[in-house]
């Protein structure tokens, strides 16, 4: 690790510079592959929260004052020096959470840039000043001061998701990345500073979520928490921040359905494939990864069979090293989790086709897990309803279209959907019935600057875009008479 890296890694980012935490317990960075333990951070007490929400409320005054302009321009520096920092923040992701070197570089790390160009180009066409029908006006307002709260899944997507925005609508905010993800957290700080973001414009400190991050949400000047993470804490931050009436968007979980349709003709496999890797993507452990797929009955014990060698052929491999193999999970708790579906799957009656519990030969030091595929899964089994965040993928029939809706829409999330057919006609009426934040036909992928997020428990409020900049922003009409 940088020295310089390792040094910060003691320290929380306030007000522009690299501060001693206040509170002293601190909590081990393991680098998921090899259990090795690189370095420490200092979990943040109330009084580095007070320190650090201080700061982001000293500079609201001057900072949301900002004009567009000068915003845009301090946005194009952050792209500048993301642009230059791409490498920095693979390596970055690959040693906190174990993504191999390739997807780190070319996913993981890419969104600083795309997702930065889509908020630019978002605030560019955003009009500062509309004159309504009735002859009223309306103007945007920065929110205030904000509580950003990240998960380690995918680090510097939800961190650019949320600083971003911020800093384009002129809030000032406090970040608390994940605990499992620091490094990453901090390169990110770095190329912030370097582009001249003002001190305390965005402020950072490490710790988690039962302390530092319930401190922060509690935070009687903190005016509107923006979350991802899981269901769990959602409910918890929700119910914190309404003491306050803060502002609060939820990027949640997610257990999405991937509809497959024998009309997919010679198509087929290469859908059933395509599947297969976005589910065990980032090694199953992202929000909308589609890890229920339910088929048609007539290709059903086909696509068992294309899935189930799809699975088998997946290898893993060194995060470290370039190629397009899996990594490990993130921690020691994570793999105990995962473990614990796929424990239960077995005992509930599903049929595993491939993987299974333990960890892989060759694989005993690091979190690795099996790329694990379960047919005849039954609605209603804990594995077709909870998210397990592991490559895990269940697989279901359905008789008709009618039943597949049924059972893709039967879940308390609604993050993501996936379709794959040949009837154009049969695309479009699926993905308006089924009830998700987004819906991908036959491997169309997500598009920086479009908006993501969820329905039901999978969460509130969208990310990216325009969408994602409105969060940010309060709406202010004028009305304004007597001249
Ligand atoms: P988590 O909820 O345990 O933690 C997420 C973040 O919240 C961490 O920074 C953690 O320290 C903090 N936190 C935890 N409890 C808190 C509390 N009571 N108050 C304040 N902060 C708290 O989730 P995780 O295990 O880090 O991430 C995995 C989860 O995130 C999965 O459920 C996944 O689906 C979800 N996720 C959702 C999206 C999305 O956009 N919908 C994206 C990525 C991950």
């Amino acid at each position: 690790m940088p020295e310089d890296l390792s040094e910060k890694l003691l320290t929380h980012y306030v007000e522009g510079m690299w501060v001693a935490p206040l509170a002293t317990r601190t909590f081990p960075v393991v680098n998921p592959a090899t259990e090795e333990e690189e370095g420490r951070i200092v979990l943040g007490g109330a009084a580095d929260v007070d320190r650090a929400v201080d700061a982001a409320v000293r500079a609201l005054p001057g900072f949301s004052a900002w004009p567009k302009a000068d915003r845009l321009a301090l946005l194009r520096r952050i792209l500048a020096v993301s642009e230059r920092r791409l490498s920095d923040l693979a390596c970055a992701i690959t040693r906190d959470m174990g993504a191999p070197a390739t997807m780190s570089l070319g996913m993981q790390a890419d969104v600083a840039v795309g997702h930065l160009q889509g908020i630019i180009a978002a605030l560019e066409a955003q009009p500062e000043r509309e004159e309504l029908a009735n002859g009223d006006i309306l103007v945007r307002e920065p929110v205030g001061v904000c509580a950003l709260i990240t998960p380690w899944n995918w680090p510097i997507n939800q961190i650019t998701l949320k600083v971003l925005p911020a800093i384009a609508a002129g809030c000032t905010s406090v970040l608390k990345p994940s605990e499992f993800t620091p490094l990453s957290s901090i390169v990110y700080m770095e190329i912030l500073d370097d582009a001249g973001v003002p001190p305390g414009v965005v402020n950072m400190i490490q710790g988690d979520g039962a302390e530092t991050g319930a401190a922060l949400v509690a935070h009687p000047d903190v005016d509107m928490v923006s979350f991802t993470g899981s269901t769990r804490a959602g409910r918890l931050i929700t119910k914190s921040a309404a003491d306050g009436i803060k502002r609060v968007t939820l990027e949640l979980g997610g257990k999405s359905p991937n509809l497959v349709f024998a009309d997919c003709g010679d198509q087929l496999e290469e859908r059933v494939r395509y599947a297969v890797r976005e589910c065990f993507l980032n090694t199953g452990q992202s929000c909308d990864a589609p890890t229920r797929m339910l088929v048609e009955e007539s290709v059903y014990p086909r696509v068992v069979e294309i899935a189930t060698e799809a699975a088998r052929a997946t290898r893993l491999g060194d995060p470290a090293e370039e190629g397009d193999h899996l990594g490990p999970l993130v921690s020691d708790i994570q793999w105990g989790r995962v473990q614990g579906h796929i424990e239960a799957g077995i005992a509930e009656g599903a049929r595993l086709t491939c993987g299974g519990p333990g960890k892989p030969e060759g694989f005993e030091k690091g979190y690795w897990c099996r790329p694990t595929v379960f047919a005849d899964v039954r609605p209603g089994m804990s594995i077709e309803r909870e998210e397990i965040f592991g490559p895990v993928l269940s697989i279901l029939p359905f008789r008709d279209e009618a039943e597949a809706i049924r059972i893709a829409n039967d879940t308390d999330y609604g993050l993501a959907a996936y379709v794959q057919t040949g009837d154009r006609d049969r695309a479009e009426r699926l993905a308006r019935a089924l009830r998700a934040g987004a819906v991908h036909v036959n491997g169309a992928g997500m598009q920086y600057g479009s908006p993501f997020g969820g329905m039901k428990q999978s969460g509130n409020g969208r990310e990216g875009g325009v969408h994602g900049l409105a969060e940010f922003q309060e709406l202010k009409t004028l009305h304004i008479g007597g001249f």
